[in-house]
């Protein structure tokens, strides 16, 4: 018996001195101290409690040591008395049988709290010597850290299995490659559904990467996987070309992969597997491939590009989009006769003459705002000489496929020399202009002065033939005829080198209004009827609208009109036709004279309207004539704002065509 148990005063309760404990007592409470399970003794009417060491810690300290042979009522009273204890003692009691309790939860005051504490008990009854209950002896064990580790074990395995469906999330949907594969023949456990994309969606799971991948055979793939299970250490490969089929009937084609062929190794250190993790990098190496290409081809471009601004004998540059060089050629600079890196910073308005600048810079930045093509002149100072040279700046803008201004590409050319020669040609064409009027002029006035006696030879010889000065004789009479045949020829010829003379001098006056074309036809034809009935022509009029008019002078006109005909009649031969067409159109109108006569060579077509030209001398029919009447008909229609122009085959006839805008009403 425990030495505290023998020692306690058990008379005072209602046990009484040990002396008259039965035997059945005796014999348990021995059992109970000696056992190393908590045990409780509930015994008699009372419930006294006995208890041996292992169950002191279920009192917890507060009330141990007073529970020894303390009424179970008191002892419990105001925890479990009521829920736990006596309804246990109390069904034991009547059933005569153990009863057995798991897990039991019990709330149980320890440390200066209530701690939720676990037990498993039995309470079982304890006979008198005489065989009735006497007492119930409660076996407990406390389990409460086992219920704890229990469910915190679940709480675990709960988790666990969430992680487990959250990483299989992750492994299935990652946006990476990844498979495992078993063996040494490698074959596949698991691939994710990246992995299985890449492959075209063939079956994998259970075959090896030979039967499941058939084309990355040869590839050296196989000779890796077999490596890495051999000596443990991992591959990391970066970029690896990779020939797969992507879809069921697709051809093969090159895929570029970054992946890892991790080893995986058991607990006891051998490696059954490995596990693949890639990312398929192909669209990035492409591109990074194209832009490597692009910037290659840029490169040679611009290398290409330098060569020929260097060989143009241009100054060439280009500038960025706010109008800031960023480029020179060298020809460039050496002009200027500064590093090419000078002029970068500053440009050469520097080396602008002060009085072009204002100019060229208002023309810069209007290109700069507007992005249209710049052009300017200025002089631009050499160098070495430090005389200003003129060039012609032009820049053209460089737009993105946004249409965005990126650049400009500009040059300047040395324009001094073709400036000079421009300068002395004008001045040149001024001196042969003043020439060609000095003639006109001299033109003019000789032939004035060449009249005035002609005007005289015709009016003696009309006196002397009328016989004012005495009678005239039949042979003088023919002689004087003569006279005032050559002298009207000549007065004729001075007239038109007079006319010319004025056309010529520019002082013709043009007096515009709107013409009647049937009018003026009608005038002319007049005027050359009795020369073509004399020859024997047939001259052919049109029908011309009333209401056709040009915008002309009408004398002029009629005089081109008179000359064209008077030609046509000249070398037309007897039985011709001379035959008039008009032609109206939108803006002009046109008057054609067509003839049936002996026709114009090609090559002297185009000399035609120059002044003084003669196809054929020998064959102009009359002594008439100066080779002039083209050449002032012409100048006429480019004076009315018209042209004259020709069509002839030899043998078979000429047209001559007059062009003149519409009358404007
Ligand atoms: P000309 O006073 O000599 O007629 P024109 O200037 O009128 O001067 O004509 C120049 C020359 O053009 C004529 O001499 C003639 O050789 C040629 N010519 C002009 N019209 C015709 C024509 N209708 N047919 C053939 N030759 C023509």
């Amino acid at each position: 018996m425990h030495a505290r148990c023998r020692e306690f005063d058990w008379s005072a309760t209602q046990l009484g001195p040990l002396e008259v404990w039965p035997v059945s007592l005796r014999t348990t409470v021995a059992a109970v101290l000696a056992a190393r399970h908590p045990m409780l003794l509930f015994w008699g009417p009372e419930n006294i409690q006995l208890y041996n060491d292992a169950y002191i810690p279920t009192f917890g300290e507060r009330r141990h040591p007073e529970a020894l042979g303390m009424k179970a009522s008191e002892c419990w009273k105001g925890e479990i008395w009521e829920t736990v204890v006596r309804p246990q003692i109390a069904e034991v009691a009547a059933g005569g049988m153990a009863t057995w309790y798991e897990d039991q939860h019990i709330p149980l005051p320890r440390e200066g709290r209530v701690e939720e504490t676990y037990w498993t008990y039995s309470y079982s009854p304890v006979f008198e010597d005489v065989g009735r209950i006497g007492g119930a002896l409660v076996i407990a064990q406390e389990t409460t850290a086992r219920v704890f580790a229990e469910r915190r074990q679940q709480a675990l395995m709960k988790q666990l299995s969430v992680e487990r469906a959250r990483l299989a999330a992750v492994f299935e949907q990652a946006p990476a490659l990844i498979a495992v594969l078993r063996g040494s023949e490698h074959r596949f456990e698991q691939a994710n559904h990246e992995y299985r994309k890449l492959v075209g969606h063939r079956e994998l799971i259970g075959r090896t990467v030979s039967e499941a991948l058939p084309e990355v055979v040869g590839q050296g793939f196989v000779a890796l996987l077999d490596g890495v299970l051999a000596t443990g250490e991992p591959y990391v490969g970066r970029e690896i070309p990779t020939v797969l089929v992507s879809a069921p009937d697709a051809e093969p084609e090159e895929r570029f992969l970054n992946f890892v062929y991790q080893p995986l190794t058991e607990a006891d250190g051998s490696r059954s597997g490995i596990f693949v993790h890639g990312i398929d990098v192909t669209d990035s190496v492409r591109a990074r491939h194209a832009v490597e290409a692009a910037a290659a081809e840029l490169a040679e471009g611009k290398a290409r590009y330098r060569t020929l601004a260097e060989a143009v004998p241009v100054q060439v540059w280009t500038a960025r989009a706010d109008g800031r060089l960023d480029f020179v050629s060298d020809q460039t600079a050496a002009y200027f006769g500064v590093a090419a890196d000078e002029l970068l910073g500053s440009g050469w308005s520097n080396f602008v003459h002060p009085d072009d600048l204002p100019a060229s810079d208002a023309r810069w930045s209007r290109a700069m705002t507007t992005g249209m093509p710049y052009q300017t002149e200025f002089r631009l100072k050499e160098g070495s000489t430090g005389e200003y040279r003129w060039h012609l700046s032009r820049a053209v803008p460089e737009f993105d496929d946004e249409g965005s201004l990126t650049g400009w590409v500009g040059s300047n050319t040395d324009v001094e020399d073709e400036r000079r020669a421009r300068a002395e040609a004008e001045a040149a064409r001024g001196v042969a202009e003043a020439a060609s009027r000095a003639k006109s002029d001299f033109l003019a006035v000789m032939s004035h002065e060449l009249r005035t006696p002609l005007n005289a030879i015709g009016g003696y010889a009309e006196l002397l033939e009328m016989g004012i000065r005495g009678p005239v004789t039949e042979s003088q009479r023919e002689d004087l005829a003569r006279i005032q045949g050559s002298q009207r020829h000549l007065l004729g010829l001075i007239n038109e080198v007079l006319n010319y003379a004025r056309l010529e001098t520019g002082t013709v006056r043009y007096d515009l209004r709107d013409v009647n074309v049937s009018d003026v036809l009608a005038e002319a034809e007049a005027l050359v009827r009795p020369q073509a009935r004399v020859r024997g022509l047939t001259l052919q009029m049109p029908a011309v609208a009333p209401t056709a008019t040009v915008r002309a002078d009408m004398e002029k006109l009629r005089q081109i009109l008179v000359n064209l005909l008077s030609n046509a009649v000249k070398f037309t031969d007897r039985g011709g036709v001379i035959a008039i067409d008009v032609h109206e159109r939108e803006l002009t109108v046109s008057i054609a004279v067509r003839d049936t006569g002996i026709g114009i060579a090609a090559d002297k077509l185009a000399t035609i309207f120059e002044p003084f030209v003669q196809v054929r001398a020998d064959l102009t029919r009359t002594a008439e004539g100066t080779g002039l009447g083209l050449a002032i008909s012409f100048d006429l229609a480019r004076g009315m704002e018209g042209e004259l122009t020709v069509e002839s085959t030899p043998g078979e006839g000429s047209v001559f065509t007059v062009t003149l805008p519409r009358g404007e009403e």
